[in-house]
């Protein structure tokens, strides 16, 4: 296919001078003054907001970013930062092993750089060889922090070249000519300006469900905005039903009122994060009977299994689940990780400084507002019985 690529670059540049995101805080100097074209910038911060970019919108991210960039300013700090800080940091953001995959990553670097200055990759192969950097981050980082002209193909750009085109191919079946036409469109003299513009364009006009073609600079020449119906594209694979399970989890207090956590193998998803201890439920099963056997397997402990306290459900990509959470009175057996790394007994006041997955923040909340009200009725029960013995 030939564009009038000139005409599509300028007028895309255009645009972006008073259409684009132009505070993002990664992409402006030290000093928060706008970037000159071929100035470098440090890529440190751009490395972690773009990993950050991979699964979330930028609204989400910002906040992510500015307390990741203060807790590890530097690639020093991040480099020797544990486990434990960098996940908690993450906490929320989702995908959890690319916090472990950047921190990997500044080790990397750092004991490849043998003096005092950090070798930084200046081509793909380089950022490549990073552990959770692919063809897009990389062309991200490249563009962003040294203005070398080496392509992207994130989400946005898939959607606005899909539509520009009107491809008749899912953008995931047709990779090798999506990213051909990422690298002819792209301007070679002003690279930096041009991706960050194409995204800008993605996120903010070339919407996924009611693109504002009317302020598009490449109405003219675009393909689904020609057919009519732009918000048809990029077409989609007929959708499958992702599968669905029911988890019991049990939420166990002690007679202390210490409560059971436990933390996920480091393997698989949601790896080294902490959660309350539960399973999938067996066909035919009772869920309260799900959460016992569970707890039994696991962790080697009784329970009298209570009343529900919170049920919700979470889709990941491949899968839908229905938590179904009832609160337990530990009976018996030393807990044992039997199916994790360590289980711990704490106070619920303490669950804030460990890093749960998203879904558990909610079940936190739940069984807080419960010991809250709880508190509250015991306090009014005594105020009364004192009360009536006066
Ligand atoms: Fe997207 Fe509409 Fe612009 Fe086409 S004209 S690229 S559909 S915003």
């Amino acid at each position: 296919m030939v564009f009038p690529v000139s005409d599509l670059r300028s007028a895309l540049l255009v645009w972006c001078e008073h259409g684009g995101r132009h505070d993002i805080p990664w992409k402006q100097a030290l000093d928060g003054s706008h970037v000159v074209d071929g100035e470098a910038l440090d890529p440190y911060p751009i490395w972690v907001a773009e990993v950050m970019l991979q699964q979330t919108q930028l609204q989400v991210v910002l906040p992510y970013w500015r307390r990741w960039m203060h807790a590890f300013p530097t690639l020093e700090r991040l480099a020797a930062a544990d486990d434990h800080d960098v996940l908690l940091l993450w906490q929320g953001l989702g995908y959890y092993s690319r916090a472990r995959r950047l921190r990997q990553g500044a080790r990397q670097l750092l004991a490849a750089s043998p003096g005092p200055d950090i070798f930084w990759p200046t081509d793909l192969q380089g950022w490549l060889a990073l552990p959770g950097i692919g063809r897009s981050t990389a062309g991200g980082i490249l563009s962003s922090a040294f203005d070398l002209p080496v392509a992207i193909l994130d989400g946005n750009v898939k959607r606005v070249l899909a539509r520009l085109i009107a491809s008749p191919q899912p953008p995931a079946r047709e990779l090798a000519g999506f990213w051909r036409l990422s690298e002819q469109l792209l301007d070679p003299q002003r690279p930096r300006a041009f991706n960050q513009a194409l995204m800008d364009l993605g996120a903010t006009v070339c919407t996924p469900r009611n693109p504002s073609c009317g302020l598009c600079p490449w109405q003219g020449h675009c393909a689904a905005y020609a057919a009519g119906d732009p918000a048809r594209y990029p077409v989609k694979d007929a959708s499958r039903e992702l599968p669905f399970q029911v988890i019991g989890v049990g939420v166990v207090l002690d007679g202390d009122g210490r409560v059971l956590i436990d933390q996920r193998l480091n393997e698989g998803l949601l790896g080294g994060l902490w959660e309350f201890p539960g399973g999938k439920q067996e066909p035919g099963e009772a869920i309260t009977a799900t959460i016992a056997r569970e707890l039994m397997e696991e962790l080697a402990i009784t329970v009298e299994v209570g009343e529900e306290l919170i049920s919700l459900e979470h889709a990941y990509s491949h899968k839908r689940l229905r938590f179904v959470v009832h609160l337990c009175r530990w009976l018996a057996g030393e807990p044992q990780p039997l199916a994790c790394q360590q289980v711990r007994w704490v106070q619920p006041g303490e669950l804030e400084a460990f890093p749960f997955p998203a879904a558990n923040a909610r079940i936190i909340a739940a069984l807080l507002e419960r010991l809250a009200l709880a508190d509250a009725a015991a306090g009014s029960a005594q105020a009364g019985g004192g009360a009536a013995a006066a």
